[in-house]
């Protein structure tokens, strides 16, 4: 490979597998977009034969655009769990996936119970995590769509099980933080919905923080909680801006990681993700230079992920995840 960059394959710290058919589907905002596309492409998931298809393909495409990390949220079904690990284990990738934690304001095939989430989630731990190169993330989707309840389990679940990651969702749409915060009063502010349920420390991942406070930011900081930021997901649904430079200011940095978010992202392929990032953080008058970009999708995202002794550089010892260019 003479002619070739060799680089640290990239690494995706946010996406959905079930939503690649849906990509640019036209016209909404998050909560209509959830409303007419995911949740109805999401529904199809209890068939194992219909989500190792879906699995397969989406992989196959992931590591077409050079990603060899990424991770994803599966549906509220164990079986959408079951054949993404399947084939992510055949494939010999190291990827971090969860069944979906669900139990209000969705479709009802869509919903689990506090109870069945917890007793599927703890199966698929004891089942994927750590087995080869296969990572769980305990998944509830975001605040609005788990109870108080089922927050809680969510909380139990990944106190029991060290190792294992949280991923969720925060501070993407104003609409929807408008709808967190009538559900849930009594927090102080959106970030501490998610620490008053242990949510929050190192592993916890959660997709966006466009519109997180300088406190949050803070808390961020100081319990070690990262953010995806998914820029093609961002334009696309007129989400905002995320502020890149002021997330990674020296006095409180966050560990912020790259991401595609499909299927409201628009690009598999972080060297397209890494486009409409440097956008972003131009429209907060901060230009992102090459090399921090190189960094945030390899080494950025691996120390986001707190995978950067396995992944996301080339040195002895790693896991030689190797991506040619
Ligand atoms: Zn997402």
């Amino acid at each position: 490979y003479r002619d070739c960059l060799i680089l640290p394959g990239f690494i995706d710290c946010h996406t959905h597998y079930p939503q690649l058919q849906v990509i640019g589907a036209f016209g909404e905002q998050l909560i209509d977009w959830l409303n007419r596309y995911a949740y109805v492409t999401e529904q199809a998931f209890g068939d194992p034969e219909c989500a190792y298809e879906a699995a397969r393909i989406f992989l196959r495409e992931t590591l077409r655009a050079g990603t060899t990390t990424a991770a994803v949220y599966c549906t509220v079904h164990s079986a959408s769990v079951d054949s993404f690990f399947e084939e992510s284990e055949r494939l010999n990738m190291r990827n971090i996936a969860g069944k979906l934690l669900m139990d209000r304001n969705a479709p009802e095939p869509l919903l689990d119970s506090p109870q069945r989430g917890y007793d599927e989630s703890k199966a698929l731990i004891n089942k994927w995590h750590g087995r080869g190169r296969q990572l769980y993330a305990i998944t509830p989707r975001f605040a609005a769509t788990s109870s108080a309840e089922q927050m809680e389990m969510a909380g139990a679940l990944w106190s029991e099980h060290p190792g294992t990651y949280l991923q969720s969702h925060i501070a993407e749409n104003r609409d929807e933080m408008t709808w967190v915060k009538r559900l849930y009063p009594e927090r102080a502010d959106y970030l501490d919905v998610y620490g008053h349920y242990g949510l929050l420390g190192p592993r916890a991942i959660y997709g966006h923080g466009i519109h997180l406070t300088e406190s949050e930011l803070q808390r961020c900081h100081e319990t070690g909680t990262g953010i995806a930021h998914c820029p093609t997901s961002n334009f696309f649904l007129g989400s905002g801006c995320f502020d890149l430079g002021n997330a990674k200011r020296s006095s409180r940095p966050v560990r912020v990681g790259l991401a595609s978010d499909v299927g409201a992202g628009t690009s598999l392929s972080m060297l397209q993700t890494l486009n409409e990032a440097y956008k972003a953080a131009q429209l907060n008058g901060f230009p992102l230079n090459p090399a921090q970009a190189f960094y945030l999708a390899t080494r950025g995202s691996a120390e986001a992920l707190y995978l950067e002794e396995r992944i996301g550089s080339i040195a002895p010892g790693m896991e030689a995840d190797l991506l040619v260019l």
